[in-house]
């Protein structure tokens, strides 16, 4: 890339819409919208060149245009349960990541939505580095697409089936962006990953849960919990001063209203902070009028070294949490771990990579 030379968009953040507009804009015909995503999404080519049936015309257009994959590859990593880390470098050199997990349903990949992340939670390895950007929709997809292209080059036949959208970066503040993604991964004509299969994972931006309720996409939320009172949680969630739980389950309330879509509670178990009886007890409290559209995650808590005031709780502590729940009839699950000897929780092959740049 030459410098003071704008940086091509990447062709994977154009819906369909907004590809057939632009071919509209050429003077081209819309069906060149439809041939283009097969030759993205189907057949899965990496350069406009090899778009066979299009016109030397619209190839040369298209390239001056956009390109199709933003991302390096820097760093691949794959661990003993085939969980594979990607660490991609993006244009202005930026590091992000990406976690691929092979599952007895089919293949999940977890995206990155922006570089580095503002809202701060004392215990997460993404937050350390301030959000220096947004990710484009394009830069989301190609997540996506260089995971699948991975997945062919093994030719196993596997493909993407599901997508949690839980890496780092806080996808409610980078919201049109990764309305975007969603839209292109889900259009029929694309990948068509089902919308059910999809996950996004907030911290709790109240005003976009509100608004994410109203859009219609059919796409999972999932909701960063992690404390059952106000004062666990802004102690450990600085958004929790912004929308403090009352609010948050205000937002929680209006999602199950509008949409009669379940609702994931995510809970980081660190130990002697929000694991005791009593914290199992209000969080079952909490819940236990939207017991029915309600589901807890509990998660193991990945070690951070920049965060070492936190540890993982004990396995006595979390099964006697999940008693409590599943006694108050709460829907409870402790999450399984993936890819642990290769640094697997968000933000860690990242900000170990950093750590190494610059000592070096
Ligand atoms: N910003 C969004 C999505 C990305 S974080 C959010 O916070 O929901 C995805 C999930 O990983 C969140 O539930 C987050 O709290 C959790 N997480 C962050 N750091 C973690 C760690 N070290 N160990 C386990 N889970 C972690
Ligand atoms: Fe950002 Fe989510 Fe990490 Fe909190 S947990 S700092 S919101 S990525």
């Amino acid at each position: 890339m030459k410098r003071g030379k704008q940086v091509k968009c990447s062709i994977y953040g154009l819906t369909m819409n907004e590809l057939t507009e632009w071919f509209l804009e050429q003077g081209e015909k819309k069906f060149r919208a439809t041939q283009v995503w097969e030759w993205l999404y189907q057949k899965r080519v990496q350069s406009f060149a090899e778009m066979t049936n299009l016109s030397k015309t619209v190839i040369a257009k298209l390239t001056d245009a956009f390109v199709i994959n933003p991302l390096n590859q820097v760093i691949v990593q794959e661990a003993q349960d085939g969980t594979v880390k990607y660490l991609f470098q993006l244009p202005d050199k930026h590091m992000i990541e990406t976690v691929m997990m092979p599952q007895e349903y089919g293949v999940s990949v977890c995206v990155t939505t922006q570089v580095g992340c503002n809202i701060g939670c004392t215990f997460c390895a993404s937050g350390i580095l301030k959000k220096q950007r947004d990710l484009t929709a394009g830069e989301i997809v190609a997540q996506i697409m260089l995971v699948q292209h991975y997945l062919d080059e093994k030719g196993q036949g596997n493909r993407v089936s599901h997508i949690v959208v839980m890496g780092i970066g806080e996808p409610f503040d980078n919201y049109n962006n990764v309305m975007n993604f969603l839209h292109v991964v889900n259009d029929a004509k694309g990948l068509a990953i089902g919308a059910r299969h999809i996950t996004v994972s907030t911290s709790g931006l109240v005003p976009k849960i509100k608004e994410f309720a109203d859009n219609g996409l059919q796409v999972n939320l999932a909701i960063s919990l992690h404390a059952p009172n106000n004062d666990v949680r802004t102690s450990i969630m600085r958004i929790n001063r912004t929308f403090p739980i009352e609010k948050l389950m205000d937002a929680v309330d209006y999602y199950l209203e509008k949409t009669n879509r379940r609702i994931t509670f995510e809970y980081i178990m660190l130990s002697h902070v929000n694991d005791r009886v009593e914290h199992a007890q209000q969080l079952a409290d909490l819940l236990k009028d939207k017991k029915k559209l309600t589901y807890v995650n509990l998660i193991p808590y990945n070690p951070v070294s920049e965060h070492d005031q936190y540890a993982r709780s004990s396995r006595n502590d979390v099964m006697k949490f999940y008693d409590v729940l599943k006694k108050n009839g709460v829907n409870c699950v402790i999450r399984k771990e993936y890819g642990t000897d290769i640094d697997a929780a968000c933000g860690q092959l990242r900000s170990k990579q950093m750590k190494q740049s610059t000592t070096n």
